[in-house]
C-alpha cells in the first residue's frame, strides 16, 4: 500500500453512509480462524447515516448522535480513522460527526457503512491518493461487510464476505424494512446460534431453500418477482426461533403486499420487496397501528455505498 500525502485539498466534508440488505446470505461452513465460509448477495440501500469529517492538526474526535453508540476507540469509525492514521503514518486529526439514521445492531451494516465512509472520507481529506483496492483491503482488517460498504451496490460478497464481486447496479427496488424499536441482534450470536442449530442436526431444508444461481439469474434478468422468490438467508431460522418477533414481521409484510420478505444479515431488521414505493408507503401507515413497537422505513435499492458532498465552505485560510 502506498500512501501519497499530497496537500490537503478540503477542510471538511460530508458523506452519506448507506445501509445493506442481504439479499442472499449461504452459510457454507466454518473456516480456520473462527469465522463462517458465506456466500451473499449484498445491496446498498437508500437509508444512510451522514459522516461529517473536519480536518484536526491531531488526534480523532468523535461525537455521535446516538445515545447508545459509543463515542470512542469502540466506534468503527473511530477505528476507521486510527487504521488510517497508523497505516499512512498521517500526523494529521480530525474531528468525526455521526448523525445515525441507520437503526443500530440491526442488520443493516450500520457501523460498517460509517467506518466505510471515514476510510473514504479520509483518503480525500487527509490527501492519501489510495486506491479503492488499498481501502477495501484496510477495511477487510476491521470488519467483513466494510469492504462492500465502501463501493456498496449489488455485489456478491464470498469468503467471510470480504472477497467481493460487483454485479450490475438495479437502483429503485421499492423496499419496505421493520425493525422492532427495542431488539437489536448480535452478529456474533446469530452466527453461533447457527452453528449450535447445524450441530443439534435439525431437519435440513437446504435443498428445498432458494439457490445463487437462481437469485443470480433474476438479478440479471431484472424480475423482480424472481428475485422476490429466490431470497435466502440461513441465519433467519436461528434467529426467528428465538426472536418470534422477526416470523411474525416477516409474515406481516408479505400479508401487506410484498411479493417477498427476508431479514437481513443477523436481524432483527425484516425488509419486504415491494411493488411499488405507493403501495410501501400504504403498508407501513396499515402495519404502524398494528405493530406499535416496530419502526418502519419505506427505502429503495442504491447504486453506491458511500456518496461524498464537497464542503461548500472556502479551501484553507491563506
Ligand atoms: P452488521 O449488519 O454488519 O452485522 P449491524 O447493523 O447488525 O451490523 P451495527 O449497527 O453496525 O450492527 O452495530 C453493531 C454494534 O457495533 C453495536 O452494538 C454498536 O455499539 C457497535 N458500533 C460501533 N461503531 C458503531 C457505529 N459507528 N454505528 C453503530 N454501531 C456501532
Amino acid at each position: 500500500m502506498h500512501c501519497q500525502p499530497r496537500s490537503h485539498p478540503m477542510q471538511a466534508c460530508t458523506l452519506i453512509a448507506r445501509a445493506k440488505i442481504n439479499l442472499y446470505l449461504e452459510i457454507l461452513g466454518s473456516r480456520p480462524d473462527g469465522y463462517s465460509e458465506v456466500t451473499m448477495i449484498l445491496q446498498s440501500i437508500a437509508l444512510a447515516d451522514r459522516v461529517r469529517l473536519q480536518r484536526r492538526a491531531h488526534g480523532i474526535h468523535l461525537i455521535c448522535s446516538h445515545p447508545e453508540v459509543p463515542a470512542d476507540g469502540r466506534n468503527l469509525a473511530y477505528q476507521a480513522a486510527e487504521l488510517l492514521q497508523k497505516e499512512c503514518q498521517a500526523d494529521l486529526g480530525v474531528e468525526i460527526q455521526l448523525e445515525k439514521q441507520i437503526p443500530v445492531a440491526a442488520g443493516l451494516a450500520g457501523g460498517s457503512a460509517d467506518a466505510a465512509a471515514v476510510l473514504v472520507g479520509l483518503n480525500q481529506l487527509w490527501g492519501l491518493g489510495l486506491t479503492v483496492g488499498e481501502l477495501q483491503n484496510l477495511a477487510a482488517r476491521l470488519g467483513s461487510d466494510i469492504p462492500f460498504c465502501v463501493q456498496g451496490g449489488t455485489q456478491l460478497a464470498t469468503g467471510r464476505g470480504e472477497v467481493l464481486q460487483p454485479l450490475a447496479d438495479w437502483e429503485g427496488i421499492p423496499l419496505l424494512l421493520a425493525k422492532p424499536r427495542h431488539l437489536g441482534v448480535s452478529t456474533a450470536w446469530a452466527y453461533q446460534a447457527f452453528r449450535t442449530r447445524t450441530a443439534a442436526s435439525l431437519p435440513s431444508v437446504a435443498s428445498s431453500l432458494p439457490s445463487l444461481p437462481q437469485v443470480l439469474a433474476a438479478l440479471e434478468q431484472r424480475d423482480l418477482l424472481a428475485l422476490a422468490r429466490s431470497l435466502r438467508n440461513d441465519l433467519e431460522q436461528p434467529v426467528l426461533a428465538e426472536y418470534a418477533i422477526v416470523g411474525k414481521l416477516r409474515q406481516a409484510l408479505l400479508e401487506a403486499g410484498a411479493w417477498g420478505a427476508l431479514m437481513s444479515g443477523s436481524g432483527p431488521t425484516v425488509f419486504g420487496i415491494m411493488p411499488s414505493l405507493e403501495l410501501a408507503a400504504q403498508a407501513r401507515d396499515s402495519l404502524r397501528r398494528h405493530f406499535p413497537e416496530v419502526d418502519f422505513w419505506v427505502t429503495q435499492s442504491a447504486p453506491t455505498g458511500i456518496l461524498l458532498e464537497p464542503d461548500p465552505q472556502p479551501l484553507d485560510p491563506p
